[in-house]
């Protein structure tokens, strides 16, 4: 028999329906799969077993019992560790949250369980999704399966490093700067930022309110349409969630693998001069200029002059936010207390803590957000900061008024060694340059390989309007249709 772990969602989810294979066969070979290789990726933090398999049967006794399963039902996840599962444990990456087990299932969550989606654990990243390597889990580095010694991305590094070596074939991400599109493009799997509200927030631990959105991984575009498509949607826990369906992304897809792009306007971005990005990384996004248009888009230069902005603004607005939702992590509410020995003071407890439980990189979020909204300098950083992200919309919302969606590479450089970039924060922060504009806008973005620059993957970002995520997976789609989904050397 084929190894299952090769397939895609979409076959998997075929072959369980039709009863040639089970969900537990399935889950099986994807939790032998994590055996084998997960000491060498250590993409995971957590892999539940017993739940996986329990859940697995559940889905074989529906079929059996003739029940219409739905159309990922058996198919394995890999869940980023940034969402509330009931019982099992959640950490984000942090100690401060270490041995927390939550009372709830984020709304994701729930939702993959009710499609019969079986989720496998729990994956590394970078502590509170604050980050571009997932170096920065207080849990030890992932590592990316096309080079053990290079970085998987960040922040969402355990799950594309999940599915490039093929421990997964599904996985859930959060994007608050670039955390599923940047590791996406980094180990050469598909990874989607939805519309900001297309996807519910509700049980996804808060790194940036205004920003977060969770979204879907997987190796191939259609794949990552249909895991979109299961947990996008309304809900009414979540404030910000938009009360509209989601875009028919899966019928955009299956459009765009057929290869026309007749009658696409596609923009690139001018201010992307290429400034600060590898030579390897731009040749490769060049070609698939030329790809996209040898299929029938026609490719338009687009000027977006407050883009070059983002970076300063996003390293404002994000802290701020930070600051204030990290708060709550006093050694109280959840996971972590230090010093609570009858003769401490609360806030002397509250204070140990947080310097035990955090990370350099977390207080040092902590500490920027706070000083930029401290009164005095309000105005100066934070209101300055969002003044720059009305500006950066509006260059959007023009760009729109002339092309479909905007093209570009999804990341600056190739996946780097392992410590090569944390010694100077910014060189990290440097690794969102292209994927940052997209949060502030609040619009969606996908991230899908387009060629390789040293024998490591590229990716190529697409950019869309607010709700019109079906477009950037229509051209993702394209592209996939001719460069083809890629596989690391063995592992
Ligand atoms: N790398 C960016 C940061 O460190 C983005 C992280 C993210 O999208 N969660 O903030």
């Amino acid at each position: 028999m084929t190894d299952l772990t090769r397939m895609t969602a979409t076959d998997l989810a075929g072959l369980v329906a039709s009863g040639q294979t089970s969900a537990v066969e399935v889950t099986r070979a994807h939790l032998d799969r994590i055996a084998a290789v997960d000491d060498r990726v250590h993409a995971f933090l957590h892999v539940d077993t017993e739940g996986a398999l329990a859940a697995a049967r559940a889905v074989d006794e529906r079929r059996a019992a003739g029940e219409q399963l739905g159309p990922l039902a058996g198919v394995p996840v890999a869940v980023k560790d940034v969402l509330t599962t009931k019982g099992v444990p959640t950490t984000v990456g942090s100690k401060i949250l270490e041995g927390w087990r939550p009372p709830y299932d984020a709304t994701i969550v729930q939702r993959l369980r009710a499609a019969g989606t079986v989720m496998l654990g729990k994956t590394n990243m970078d502590e509170f999704a604050m980050g571009s390597s997932t170096e920065y889990s207080a849990y030890g580095p992932t590592h990316n399966p096309w080079d053990t010694d290079r970085i998987p991305g960040g922040s969402g590094g355990g799950s594309a490093a999940a599915l490039a070596a093929y421990e997964a074939p599904l996985a859930i991400g959060s994007d608050t700067g670039g955390s599923i599109r940047q590791p996406g493009a980094v180990t050469g799997t598909v990874g989607a930022k939805p519309t900001y509200g297309g996807t519910s927030r509700y049980g996804l631990v808060a790194f940036s309110s205004s920003l977060d959105t969770p979204g879907p991984c997987a190796r191939t575009v259609l794949d990552a349409a249909l895991l979109h498509q299961v947990i996008g949607g309304h809900d009414p826990r979540d404030s910000t969630s938009i009360p509209q369906p989601v875009p028919d992304v899966v019928a955009a897809a299956k459009l765009g693998a057929t290869g026309d792009l007749t009658g696409v306007r596609l923009g690139i971005v001018r201010e992307f001069t290429g400034e600060g990005a590898e030579p390897g990384v731009m040749a490769a996004f060049r070609e698939s200029v030329d790809t996209l248009a040898k299929l029938g888009a026609e490719i338009v230069e687009v000027s977006c002059p407050h883009f070059r902005y983002a970076l300063p603004a996003y390293y404002l607005i994000a802290p701020s936010e930070c600051s204030s939702n990290l708060a709550r992590f006093d050694g109280v509410r959840f996971g972590l207390r230090v010093g609570d020995d009858g003769n401490r003071s609360l806030e002397e407890v509250m204070s140990l803590t947080r310097e035990a439980g955090f990370g350099a990189e977390v207080k040092r979020r902590i500490m920027v957000g706070t000083y930029a909204l401290s009164s005095g300098y309000y105005d100066a950083y934070y209101g300055q900061a969002q003044k720059v992200r009305t500006l950066i919309t509006r260059d959007f919302t023009s760009a729109f008024e002339q092309v479909d969606a905007l093209i570009s590479p999804t990341t600056p450089f190739v996946a780097f060694p392992i410590g090569a970039r944390t010694a100077d924060p910014y060189q990290m922060y440097l690794a969102d340059l292209f994927t940052i504009p997209t949060n502030l806008y609040g619009g969606p973005g996908i991230s899908v390989p387009c060629g390789l620059s040293e024998g490591l993957p590229v990716g190529l970002q697409v950019m869309a309007p607010t709700m019109a995520d079906d477009r950037m997976y229509r051209v993702a789609a394209a592209l996939e249709s001719v460069v083809g989904t890629f596989t690391p050397p063995a592992l």
